[in-house]
C-alpha cells in the first residue's frame, strides 16, 4: 500500500505563550512507496511521533491530506484504517496469556470482516509464528524478556493483517543486545509480509540499519529524504551531516579563496567553481589520511586501538567540536608520543557548507 503524505502540517497551541502555536510538523510531502519500510528519523521533539500519529488517525491534521493508495484517508478514524501500531512500551494486558493479547484485536471485529473462532485461532498462530513465538502463547507477559514482549506487541499489531504497519521508537526500552537482535526480526517480518511499515527512531544507526529510505527531520521540517547511503554519502545540510555516522562527522571552520580551500591556516585541497566565502567543512571520520607531508596539521591527543581499525584523537585550533576523530587503518602505525600529525583527505569524505545557511555547498574538491 502506498501512502501519500500531501503537505501534512499539524500544530498545537502553545502550552505556555497563548498566541503563539507550536508546529509539530511543517508541510510534509512524501510519497512512501508500495511494501518499503521507511525510517522517520531525527532528535526528540522533531515531529517523527506527531507524523506517525497523523498516519495513524490518532491526531488529525491541522492541513493537508494523507492517502492510502488512492483512498483519502484523512478524515477516515483510525479503526477504519486498516494500520497495526507499535509503541515504545509494549502496552500488553498483564493479565491475559499472549494468546490472548494476540488474539483481541480480532475479537471485536463487526459484520463481514467478523471471524469464527477457528479463523481467529489460526490468524493468532500465524502471526505468532512470523514473530517466533508459537512455543510461548499460553505465558503471560510478565514471564517474557523485553524482546519477547514487544514481538508480542507486532504480532497483535499483524494479526488483523493491517494495510500500514507503523512503529514508534520500538526497541527503545529494549537493551542493547535485544535491540540489535529484535530489529534484524522487524526488517525480516517487514520483507516476509511486505507490509509497507514506517518505523520511527531518533536512533541513527538504526534507521540506516533497517530502512529502505530514511527521512531525516528536524524541527518539524523534513531536511532529506533518500536511501540510507545515499543520505550518509551526500547529505544535504550540516544538520544532517552531523546527524548521520558514529563517530560524528568533523566539523571544521574554513574558507574558500582562489579556489583552495582552507582549514584553519592549512591550505588542503583544491575547489572547484566555488566563490571566495567562509564555510563550514565537515570530514568524515574514515576520510582522514595518515600522511607525513599532508596538508593538515594537528595536535596528536591520544590514539586508540579498535583492532581492525585505529582512532585518532586530534586537535586543531579550526575544528568546532572539541577533538578530531579520524577512523585508520590499524596497518598506519601511530605512535602515541608524537606531538603532532597530519592529514590528508579523501575527496569523496569532505563535504562544504554555507557559514549562514549550513546549506551544502555541491563542489568537487581534489
Ligand atoms: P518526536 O516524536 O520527534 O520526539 P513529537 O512529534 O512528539 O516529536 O513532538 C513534536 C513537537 O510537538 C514537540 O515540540 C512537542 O512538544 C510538540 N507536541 C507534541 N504533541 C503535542 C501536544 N499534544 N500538545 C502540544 N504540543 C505537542
Ligand atoms: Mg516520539
Amino acid at each position: 500500500m502506498k501512502i501519500v503524505l500531501q503537505n501534512l502540517t499539524k500544530s498545537f497551541p502553545s502550552r505556555n505563550k497563548k498566541d503563539e502555536e507550536v508546529i509539530a510538523v511543517n508541510n510534509f510531502d512524501f510519497t512512501i512507496p508500495d511494501g518499503q519500510l521507511i525510517g522517520l528519523l531525527g532528535p526528540s521533539g522533531c515531529g517523527k511521533s506527531t507524523t506517525l500519529y497523523m498516519i495513524s488517525g490518532l491526531q488529525k491534521p491541522t492541513s493537508g491530506k494523507i492517502f492510502f493508495g488512492d483512498d483519502d484517508v484523512t478524515e477516515l478514524s483510525t479503526e477504519k484504517r486498516g494500520i497495526g501500531l507499535v509503541f515504545q512500551n509494549y502496552a500488553l494486558y498483564p493479565h491475559m496469556t499472549v494468546k490472548q493479547n494476540i488474539l483481541f484485536p480480532l475479537q471485536n471485529l463487526k459484520g463481514a470482516d467478523k471471524l469464527t473462532k477457528e479463523q481467529m485461532l489460526e490468524r493468532a498462530y500465524q502471526a505468532a509464528k512470523l514473530v517466533q513465538l508459537e512455543d510461548f502463547m499460553e505465558r503471560k507477559p510478565s514471564e517474557l524478556s523485553g524482546g519477547q514482549q514487544q514481538r508480542v506487541a507486532i504480532a497483535r499489531a499483524l494479526v488483523k493483517m493491517p494495510r500500514v504497519l507503523l512503529l514508534d521508537e520500538p526497541l527503545s526500552n529494549l537493551d542493547a543486545r535485544l535491540r540489535l537482535q529484535t530489529r534484524e526480526e522487524i526488517r525480516r517480518i517487514q520483507r516476509e509480509t511486505k507490509i509497507t511499515t514506517v518505523f520511527v527512531t531518533h536512533d541513527q544507526e538504526e534507521a540506516m540499519s533497517i530502512s529502505d529510505m530514511i527521512v531525516v527531520m528536524k524541527l518539524g521540517v523534513v531536511q532529506q529524504i533518500g536511501k540510507p547511503q545515499e543520505v550518509y554519502d551526500s547529505p544535504a545540510n550540516l544538520f544532517v551531516a552531523k546527524f548521520l555516522g558514529t563517530p560524528p562527522i568533523n566539523v571544521f571552520a574554513g574558507k574558500v579563496k582562489g579556489g583552495r580551500l582552507f582549514i584553519g591556516a592549512d591550505d588542503v585541497m583544491a575547489v572547484k567553481d566555488v566563490p571566495d566565502q567562509e564555510v563550514y567543512v565537515g570530514v568524515r571520520p574514515e576520510g582522514f589520511i595518515l600522511s607525513e607531508n599532508g596538508p593538515f596539521k594537528c595536535g596528536l591527543v591520544n590514539v586508540e586501538v579498535m583492532g581492525r581499525d585505529v582512532s585518532i584523537v586530534a586537535s586543531n585550533d579550526a575544528c568546532q567540536g572539541a577533538s578530531i576523530r579520524a577512523i585508520i587503518d590499524a596497518d598506519n602505525k601511530v605512535s602515541p608520543d608524537q606531538e603532532t600529525v597530519r592529514f590528508a583527505f579523501k575527496p569523496h569524505k569532505v563535504f562544504l557548507f554555507k557559514k549562514d545557511t549550513e546549506e551544502r555547498i555541491f563542489c568537487e574538491v581534489k
